[in-house]
């Protein structure tokens, strides 16, 4: 889609986990260029659309559109090579790994199990092929010097950035963050800031999950709020930071 297009239209999105409505009735659009937030108290339903999303867990109700295609019902994998990519609220990384493997893992739209079994069992020229790609996305995200470090060297803010890396092998139209800040000191926020800018300045859609109000507010152009499963309010960061029933709700003034 052309920019300022629908890149993901979620219609009445609904999941249920038992008797539990973890995604009610929520609808929203992200579109082609911007960063949009999802923001919410703990328990939201946030991580739980991004799955929805995503397929790794698909909705019981309503659906999910990206780029014109209805997904509602596409296996992950499938969604992936459709240009959406994302990382996890917890860190997901392979410590004892060097950052080039780390990257090249996400070569693969596939469960972790036999990731490292996959790549020893790669052609040469298949492997040659991914580690030209994965050095591409170490640079673009600035980590190429640690290259051939281990992740679990790395401080926190920079195996967030391996992630995104990661998460940007094959190049995806849409990101999606699950809390990047979480734990970060204030200076790696500004470098994570800095890179989300420069990454929607290169074409990437960017929806991000995060806490931390005012690097969202400083980021985003338009903020979705959730609670208890619902879609509470939309808009613009300075009407979401006006907005009473989100000041009650989550930021508790
Ligand atoms: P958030 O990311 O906004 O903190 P989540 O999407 O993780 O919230 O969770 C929303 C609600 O759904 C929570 O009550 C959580 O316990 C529940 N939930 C999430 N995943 C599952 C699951 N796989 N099975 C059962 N309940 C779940
Ligand atoms: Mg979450």
């Amino acid at each position: 889609p052309q920019p300022g297009q629908p890149l993901v239209q979620v219609e009445h999105a609904v999941k249920q986990f038992g008797g539990l409505r973890a995604v009610a009735d929520v609808s929203f659009e992200v579109r082609t260029g911007e960063i949009v937030g999802l923001i919410g108290p703990n328990g939201a339903g946030k991580s739980t659309m991004f799955n929805l999303i995503t397929g790794v867990n698909p909705a019981t109700g309503g659906t999910v559109t990206i780029a014109g295609r209805n997904v509602t019902r596409w296996r992950a994998a499938d969604i992936h090579r459709l240009g959406v990519a994302r990382t996890f609220q917890h860190v997901h990384l392979l410590p004892d790994q060097s950052l080039l493997v780390n990257t090249m893992v996400g070569g693969y739209a596939r469960g972790r199990a036999g990731l490292i079994a996959s790549l020893l069992h790669l052609e040469r020229a298949e492997e040659a092929a991914l580690q030209r790609e994965a050095l591409r996305q170490l640079r673009r995200v600035g980590l190429d010097a640690q290259t051939f470090n281990l992740a679990g060297n790395l401080a926190l803010g920079q195996q967030r950035v391996l992630e995104i890396a990661r998460a940007l092998m094959a190049d995806p139209t849409l990101l999606l963050l699950d809390e990047p800040a979480a734990g970060l000191r204030h200076g790696e926020k500004q470098e994570l800031v800095t890179l989300l800018r420069r990454l929607r300045d290169e074409g990437v859609t960017v929806l991000i999950v995060e806490h931390d109000m005012d690097l969202v507010m400083n980021l985003v152009d338009r903020v979705v709020v959730m609670n208890y499963g619902e879609k509470l309010a939309e808009g613009a960061p300075h009407e979401i930071r006006a907005h009473p029933a989100v000041r009650e709700a989550y930021l508790g003034v």
